[in-house]
């Protein structure tokens, strides 16, 4: 063990770890702090969930396939790893609902399904006129008043807005983020603001109406998401270009954690080596975490926690095979309907960059929280599932080019109602069992990109005070 410098592991090169790496490093050099790291990824590449395939012209991501721009820690860190150029909005254009075999525009003004103008609710048809009566019912109706008790998204805005409006709308768009039961995952943890909205202004749909009227108009018409020209594993390798080369380990799976009387910790790696730390930061799933720290029982509330597994199936095709082309950026699924696809983005409308002139990309889910078989079936089982689909409802002809099929198992955290408290908890007994160890990632505190560099960005001040 090096006398002089403090040792830091990240044990995981997801977005979260290479976050903490980037910036540890940056300070370091900036403020020369007695600081060395190790980042340990268990496979062959970083990145973790984001990955990114190139195949004749294609651009075709197999995880995340954006981030949202409002949300600015993503394109930050974008920039100041020299890929501020390569930054783009997606092209706008309309989503749809599908309901019951049949494609409805989301309509206009609805911010995450919540109407904020009149016009485009009442006018469309994917609700009944007595759904459209409920959900107008949020305007007379008071607040609830346990104030900071947590609940399901499902059970918030059924209360508001009616169950037609949930089922119908609210569901299927903020399962599409979290591939979760709306009905179980938790409004604190997922979106507190919607909550907050009640407390102020009581009524959701004037309360989004009125935050959405401060929202500058910069007479941009572009899209809410960013993402890179060469894909989002572009982000990650020009992480990767920029970290000395003999910090980071890939093929190194650390398999125990042990604390040592002087406050230093053992890694003990697969090849068979220990390595001693003075910091540990986790960013690995919380399944992963929750094994590596199990004899100290301080993960104990995270015990329960589930996780979804989805599988992304891309498709490429002539643009001419698909014969009912409608203009905008993809559907999502009501879960009430009889479909295996959960989600679909015209990806080649939403990123141009992502298929050559006069060819469709076609990116769909498969899995959802609680029907997940489908995600382990054959290949051929999840084309010709896929393929009903697509030719029921945009009516696709024909076999694709060429498929890629990306299974992602457990690895959509659900944030169950309690989540925040579960968080705590385990922060807490992590932090006084094992003071130099932190949790952090996308089982946390969010899981989108920007999220997770949030958490990672946080970590980094923490260490660096720690030295300063
Ligand atoms: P991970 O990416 O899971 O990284 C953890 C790393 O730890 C992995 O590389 C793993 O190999 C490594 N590891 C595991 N065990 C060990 C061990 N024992 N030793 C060493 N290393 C280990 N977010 C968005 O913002 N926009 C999107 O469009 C979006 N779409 C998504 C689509 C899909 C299909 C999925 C799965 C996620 C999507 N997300 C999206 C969420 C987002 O991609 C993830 O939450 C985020 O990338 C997770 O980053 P992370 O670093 O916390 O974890």
């Amino acid at each position: 063990m090096n006398g002089e410098k403090k040792r830091v592991a990240i044990i995981g090169g997801g977005i979260t770890g290479l976050t903490v790496a980037f910036y540890l490093q940056k300070e370091m050099e900036a403020k020369g702090l007695p600081i060395e790291y190790k980042l340990y990824e268990s496979s062959e590449r970083l990145g973790g969930k984001i990955q990114t395939d190139y195949t004749d012209g294609f651009v075709i991501e197999k995880g995340p396939d954006s981030f949202l721009e409002r949300k600015q820690s993503a394109a930050r860190l974008a920039k100041a790893v020299g890929l501020e150029k390569e930054l783009l909005n997606n092209d706008t254009g309309q989503a749809y609902i599908l309901k019951e075999k049949k494609l409805f525009p989301v309509p206009g003004g609805s911010v995450m399904g919540i109407p904020t103008e009149l016009t485009p609710f009442a006018t469309t048809t994917l609700f009944s006129p007595i759904g459209k009566v409920r959900a107008a019912a949020d305007l007379i109706l008071p607040r609830r008043s346990n104030a900071t008790e947590d609940q399901s998204l499902g059970t918030f805005f059924r209360h508001r807005l009616g169950d037609e409006v949930v089922d119908y709308l609210i569901e299927p768009l903020l399962s599409g983020i979290y591939a979760g039961d709306i009905d179980k995952l938790s409004l604190m943890a997922t979106f507190p603001q919607f909550h907050q909205v009640e407390q102020k202004y009581r009524s959701l749909i004037l309360g989004m109406k009125k935050g959405k009227t401060k929202q500058p108009n910069t007479g941009k018409k572009a899209g809410m998401f960013l993402s890179l020209k060469g894909g989002l594993q572009s982000l990650v390798d020009a992480i990767e270009y920029h970290l000395k080369t003999d910090a980071v380990e890939k093929n190194t799976s650390v398999q125990h954690l042990k604390k040592n009387d002087n406050d230093t910790y053992d890694l003990q790696l697969a090849d068979g080596r220990t390595e001693t730390f003075d910091y540990v930061v986790l960013t690995t799933p919380h399944q992963v975490s929750l094994s590596l720290l199990s004899q100290y029982n301080v993960m104990d509330s995270f015990e329960d926690m589930p996780s979804t597994s989805v599988a992304t199936v891309a498709m490429a095709f002539p643009e001419s095979a698909i014969k009912e082309d409608l203009d905008g950026t993809g559907f999502v699924v009501s879960k009430k309907g009889d479909y295996d696809i959960t989600a679909c983005t015209w990806t080649h409308k939403k990123w141009r960059h992502t298929a050559p002139e006069g060819y469709a990309l076609l990116r769909c889910y498969v899995g959802r929280f609680g029907d997940e078989a489908i995600v382990f079936e054959q290949d051929d089982e999840i084309v010709k599932k896929v393929l009903r689909d697509l030719t029921s409802i945009i009516k696709v002809e024909g076999e694709p080019l060429f498929y890629q099929i990306t299974r992602w198992e457990n690895a959509m955290p659900q944030y169950i109602v309690g989540h925040k408290e579960r968080v705590e908890k385990a922060k807490k007994a992590v932090q006084e069992t094992l003071p130099g160890v932190v949790i952090t990632g996308a089982s946390y505190e969010g899981l989108g990109i920007p999220d997770c560099i949030d958490q990672g960005e946080a970590v980094v001040r923490d260490l660096v005070a720690r030295f300063t």
